[in-house]
């Protein structure tokens, strides 16, 4: 058995063609949650990595004077409207400014505001007034970054907490904002691995009940060497009828959905690359009425924000219609 995914968080597991090498790669979902211990973590490293590769040259601080009776969201929102207000002036005078922004919320749920920047020297007197015409407040601390990390750790110092506390009264607000400019250009390549791959299944399981039912199948799982947390599934020829009907008879929905994806992969890998919808019409599986009957979520899930995930890179169609996903041929989100 292999290591499990590195987060425990996972609440589903998606298999990807992976046209280059022609295997089957399975890819444990994430919640990608502020308040999950693990996301949270990896959120904040991703967050710090990109201000330091942002070469920030100066560390502003912007502060203002509470509102009392304010709520959370509100503060925020009131908040990064002035932040927005006096971007439009500095865009105006200073177009080369690039910039990433921390929001941190003080001890009594006031938030203030860190920002690296780079590329053009503002004085101090003209960000003051700017400000204090803006929110009545003059407090503008301006520092040049002599150590970059040093003003990475000073603006997100309380990144994750704040994040938390945000997130859990409005997850839409974002904690850190930055501009277009803001990161080189190769980060963003370096964003998705290289290589030709499509989405084939999504089974809304945990990734160890996954690895039960390889085990169970005869599916070997392999850790790939430069992908961490992805998964190359194998299996010597078709599977066999007698260790699927279980699931098959008896499985959930999320079993059946692996299980099935697994089947038609095996029955013919040369062809599940090209021309997978043929193999899920073959079976009857894709059409059995009882999986377009999914009761729906009563509340917001880790499982909903991994499937949103999906469906906002173009590649899920929504859980209730998940058998059709096999096939799909959209481009693969990791
Ligand atoms: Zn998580």
């Amino acid at each position: 058995m292999p290591e499990q995914a590195p987060n425990l968080c996972s609440t589903g597991v998606v298999l990807v063609l992976d046209h280059d090498t022609a295997e089957l790669v399975a890819i444990p979902t994430h919640c990608h949650r502020w308040d999950c211990e693990l996301c949270g973590r990896v959120r904040l490293s991703k967050a710090r990595a990109q201000a330091a590769a942002g070469k920030p040259e100066r560390i502003i601080t912007l502060t203002t004077r509470p509102r009392p009776g304010l709520s959370i969201p509100c503060a925020v929102r009131w908040m990064r409207g002035r932040w927005t207000a006096l971007l439009r002036r500095l865009r105006r005078n200073y177009p080369r400014l690039e910039y990433m922004a921390f929001l941190e919320l003080h001890k009594s749920g006031w938030p203030h505001l860190h920002i690296l920047t780079r590329g053009c020297y503002v004085p101090q007197r003209q960000l003051s007034a700017w400000w204090l015409k803006l929110t009545g407040s003059f407090k503008v601390h301006i520092q040049a970054v002599d150590h970059t990390w040093k003003a990475i750790n000073e603006a997100t110092k309380y990144c994750l907490k704040t994040a938390r506390q945000v997130n859990d009264a409005c997850p839409e607000l974002p904690v850190y904002t930055m501009s277009k400019g803001w990161l080189p250009p190769e980060w963003k390549e370096g964003d998705r691995p290289a290589g030709d791959r499509t989405c084939y299944a999504y089974a809304p399981m945990p990734w160890p009940e996954a690895l039960e039912l390889c085990e169970a199948l005869d599916v070997h799982v392999e850790p790939r060497a430069n992908s961490p947390g992805h998964f190359t599934l194998q299996h010597d020829g078709p599977l066999r009828a007698g260790s699927t009907s279980l699931s098959y008879d008896h499985g959930s929905y999320a079993e059946k959905c692996f299980v099935a994806a697994l089947d038609l992969y095996f029955a013919d890998p040369a062809k599940a690359h090209r021309d997978p919808v043929e193999l899920r019409d073959r079976h009857e599986y894709a059409s059995a009425l009882d999986l377009h009957f999914q009761e729906k979520p009563s509340s917001y899930t880790t499982h909903d924000k991994a499937q949103l995930d999906l469906d906002r890179a173009g590649a899920g169609q929504g859980s209730q219609q998940i058998p059709m996903f096999i096939g799909s041929g959209a481009p693969c989100p990791f």
